[in-house]
């Protein structure tokens, strides 16, 4: 029962501290399949949950397809659904998103391309990342690349050097809606030691796109960053690879959404980019690393003090899907634990310490599974708790109880709003019902009628996978 019960002339508002806090905890890539090597067991059924589990335990239960069917399962699109936005409506390159994240305001007829450094050995792309090349010599080649070929372009291009990491740059094409439409392009971390020829830009408007990769490949041959990096034994950068791209999403913010004031908090460049462009905060965390040494227990520190000020936010965490592309059964089960142990743990005491309402959903953008080392279309198990009205769920939070419990959201954007809305929605009830108390929505039931396919039985051995197809609808 909420402390505003009965409460004469307060009845129509909740007050600051009273009002419902939403926590959105997103372990990148946590699903996945069972493992022999964990008996039969997946990762997250392996690990020692009991934080994940006392939320299951107490709320609900449920599978949703974060991935629509034609995509990528990728963390933009997954993240985007998780957000709440259709990506078959919202979402246009991994490219803008980045942008964001880095500051760049894309004019509307500006195409914003992810271009990489890649290393390839002959003919083979040998790395993605160029041995994950730094920053700074990442800044000089790309300075390099837009002196050399700006005015051969026109101006039409410009590049752009990442932070943080020295492979995630981004180009940016003016009057760029051919590239747009007629040009395909494949990430290069899905063509690692094969004939890198074969994966160049295609499509009609795919000129200029495989023009400017090879242009590079000359220009960067001798450049003195490749020749310091070859003397250290360090992988060049051979060339850029351009792919990703988009125009600017044009995002209804959170506050039109659901009317919440929110904020995120991670260590992806991506996530940081959906977060700017839905009008939410970004939260920088000291010692933040997106890795297994990262801050977890800070995160969720700062989460819960970003909820004082704030109604949502959301705390993603990237060791899981590390764990997962490493292909290590061990370092995953491990990952979820330390995210279950710091996250969710220090959530759990520092929510109760500080709000009186608070709701808790947990669920990864998709699966990365440690057998294929890589991501898959599979529907993802999620968990919702809400301390003001707890239910009867699943003794074990996994991909396996989840799908047990028969609910599965078939369009995953939809599920953020049911998470927010079936809330607000009772405390609409609770306006009109007058000083009966707090009533948050009971979960399952209105459920059903809200979801398409809502109700409808998934059983375990039916969620099969069916990951990689054409990227975007381009
Ligand atoms: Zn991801």
């Amino acid at each position: 029962m909420g402390g505003v019960q009965g409460r004469e002339g307060q009845k129509f508002r909740l007050r600051e501290e009273e009002a419902l806090k939403y926590v959105v905890v997103v372990p990148d890539g946590m699903g996945d399949h069972p493992l022999k090597e964990l008996g039969g067991k997946t990762p997250l059924e392996a690990a020692r949950t009991p934080n994940m589990d006392f939320f299951a335990k107490r709320g609900t239960a449920g599978l949703s397809r974060n991935i629509p069917k034609g995509f990528v399962p990728g963390t933009d699109v997954g993240c985007m659904s998780i957000f709440g936005y259709d990506p078959r409506r919202y979402f246009t390159g991994r490219g803008p998103l980045e942008a964001a994240e880095l500051g760049i305001r894309l004019n509307k007829d500006e195409l914003a391309f992810r271009c990489n450094l890649v290393t390839t050995e002959g003919e083979i792309l040998k790395d993605f990342s160029a041995g994950h090349i730094s920053t700074k010599e990442a800044g000089a080649l790309l300075r390099f690349l837009d002196e050399k070929l700006r005015r051969a372009y026109r101006g039409r291009i410009r590049f752009y050097a990442g932070e943080g990491t020295g492979y995630r740059n981004l180009m940016i094409v003016k009057d760029g809606k051919r590239e747009a439409e007629k040009a395909f392009c494949t990430p290069p971390h899905d063509i690692m030691g094969q004939p890198y020829k074969r994966f160049l830009p295609k499509g009609r408007s795919a000129g200029m796109l495989v023009r400017l990769m090879m242009r590079s490949r000359e220009l960067f041959k001798d450049h003195p960053v490749n020749r310091r990096r070859a003397h250290e034994g360090k992988g060049e950068a051979s060339m850029i690879w351009l792919w990703g791209q988009g125009f600017s999403p044009r995002l209804p913010s959170y506050a039109e959404r659901f009317g919440l004031k929110g904020a995120v908090i991670t260590a992806v460049d991506l996530v940081k980019g959906i977060a700017i462009h839905a009008g939410l905060d970004v939260i920088h965390v000291p010692g933040v690393t997106g890795f297994f040494d990262t801050n977890y227990a800070g995160k969720a520190e700062y989460a819960v003090r970003a909820l004082r000020t704030r109604d949502f936010v959301m705390v993603h965490l990237e060791s899981t899907d590390e764990a997962g592309h490493m292909g290590s059964a061990k370092f995953k089960v491990k990952a979820i634990q330390d995210v279950d142990r710091f996250v969710l743990g220090t959530l759990k005491r520092r929510l109760r310490e500080e709000f009186e309402a608070y709701k808790i959903m947990v669920l990864p953008d998709h699966f990365t599974c440690v057998e294929t080392r890589t991501h898959s279309s599979d529907p993802v198990p999620f968990l919702i708790y809400s301390n003001k009205e707890e239910r009867k769920g699943p003794a074990k939070f996994s991909e396996r109880t989840a799908a047990a419990s028969g609910i599965v959201i078939q369009q995953g954007y939809r599920l953020m709003g049911m998470f927010i809305s079936l809330s607000q929605g009772g405390r609409v009830r609770w306006m009109e019902a007058g000083p009966v108390g707090v009533h948050l929505t009971n979960m399952p039931v209105k459920l059903r009628h809200i979801g398409k396919g809502f109700g409808r039985r998934h059983p375990p051995d039916t969620v099969g996978s069916d990951s990689i197809r054409i990227r975007g609808k381009k």
